[in-house]
């Protein structure tokens, strides 16, 4: 009567999830401020001044029915333009307008991009950790998500591993740096061996095998590091963006698809894009917001505010004994459980009402994941029960 597939995965809650729904009925039994939530990514610093302003002008401004009115499918024309313009500038990238896709945010630039690439036997690969969602959006195209361990503890490219894993069957590599749920931004070597490799096994299996970039947190950088610009490092790439992190706007469902200028048949490929888009109902992304981001595209909330989460929870939890790669970007802290079980770790700490998230769904065993997008205030009452916490296993 109803798709068995799509009722299993309507049924089940991501882990995340229902971490979140556990914190809100404990809250009520024990008071709010005696639960210490790291389950969820939603960012916790307001939306930067300009956005409101931008939206009060658009308003006043604009005729309501261009306003809130369709746009093309693929986007407002001068919308795309004004973007490009600015990532021509920001990044030296080859961008065009025209091979833009506006789009309600990452998991539609992902969805849309896969749907437009997949064909029949198909695979794409993901290096682990990894968003848990990437394995619903490339088997949602009834292709194969094959995984790719990176290096333990710092999570860069395994040239070697990555190599093994593609074969002729190959249509694309999801790269996702900086990371969620790593918080790691991929340093020079790593980008230069994704781009190697693939150059030489495009050659080999004489077809494209294309680099879908998942970037929403690009511009969520606290350290003296550079995130790789795969546009300007490999031609098949298409650039997979979203504001609801930079911009703190993730329930506005806004972001984008840049294919590179420079991919092969670049035309098809939009125009797969296009299709995706339409077989998806993924058209007309949000009228009012896509002429928001326009007007802000390149500002952030405020990231010292991250950046002081960060600091005081990775000083803290590495001292008291916690192993964890140091994280450069997002908002995001992946720690190593002290016992093999991350599940079990991850119902100790329930015990001191720490959600934290257990992640295999992430494509790797042992380790937890604490988002830091949280008030300040909680991380530093939170400590004492780190502490406690840590007691048992030491
Ligand atoms: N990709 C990654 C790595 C994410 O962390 C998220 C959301 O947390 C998404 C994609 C989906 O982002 P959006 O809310 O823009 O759809």
């Amino acid at each position: 009567m109803v798709s068995e597939k799509m009722k299993e995965l309507g049924s089940k809650r991501s882990v995340i999830r229902d971490l979140f729904e556990y914190g809100k009925l404990k809250a009520s039994e024990v008071g709010e401020e005696n639960v210490y939530d790291f389950s969820l990514g939603n960012p916790s610093v307001p939306a930067p001044k300009s956005v409101e302003e931008t939206i009060t002008k658009l308003i006043k401004e604009t005729e309501p029915t261009l306003l809130h009115g369709y746009t093309s499918a693929q986007g407002d024309a001068l919308v795309r333009k004004t973007l490009a313009d600015n990532l021509k500038k920001r990044f030296d990238a080859p961008i065009n307008e025209n091979l833009m896709y506006m789009t309600c945010g990452a998991a539609a630039s992902l969805t849309i991009t896969l749907h437009a690439l997949a064909e029949k036997d198909d695979e794409f690969i993901a290096f682990t950790p990894f968003f848990p969602e990437y394995r619903v959006f490339v088997e949602g195209t009834g292709s194969k998500l094959v995984c790719v361990d990176t290096v333990d503890g710092s999570f860069q490219i395994d040239g070697e591993a990555f190599e093994k894993a593609i074969t002729k069957n190959t249509k694309g590599v999801i790269v996702n740096t900086p990371n969620n749920p790593s918080g790691v931004v991929l340093n020079e070597e790593s980008a230069n061996t994704i781009v190697e490799i693939l150059e030489k096994k495009q050659k080999e299996y004489s077809h494209p095998i294309f680099l879908i970039t998942d970037e929403p947190y690009r511009e969520l950088i606290y350290s003296d590091v550079k995130n790789p610009c795969f546009l300007n490092l490999y031609n098949n790439t298409v650039l997979c963006y979203s504001y609801s992190k930079s911009l703190s706007l993730p329930g506005e469902r806004i972001g984008y698809i840049a294919v590179s200028d420079k991919a092969e048949n670049k035309a098809d490929l939009y125009a797969s894009v296009c299709g995706a888009g339409r077989v998806l109902g993924y058209v007309c992304a949000p009228s009012l917001m896509q002429r928001v981001v326009a007007a802000c595209d390149g500002e952030t909330g405020d990231l010292d505010a991250y950046r002081g989460n960060r600091d005081i929870l990775y000083n803290a939890l590495t001292e008291m004994g916690f192993e964890c790669v140091y994280p450069d970007g997002a908002f995001y802290l992946f720690v190593k459980s002290p016992i093999p079980s991350a599940e079990e770790f991850s119902n100790k700490a329930k015990e001191y009402n720490l959600l934290i998230v257990p992640a295999d769904s992430f494509g790797v065993k042992g380790y937890v994941r604490l988002s830091y997008c949280v008030a300040t205030d909680m991380i530093k009452r939170s400590l004492p029960k780190f502490e406690e916490l840590m007691k048992n296993y030491k």
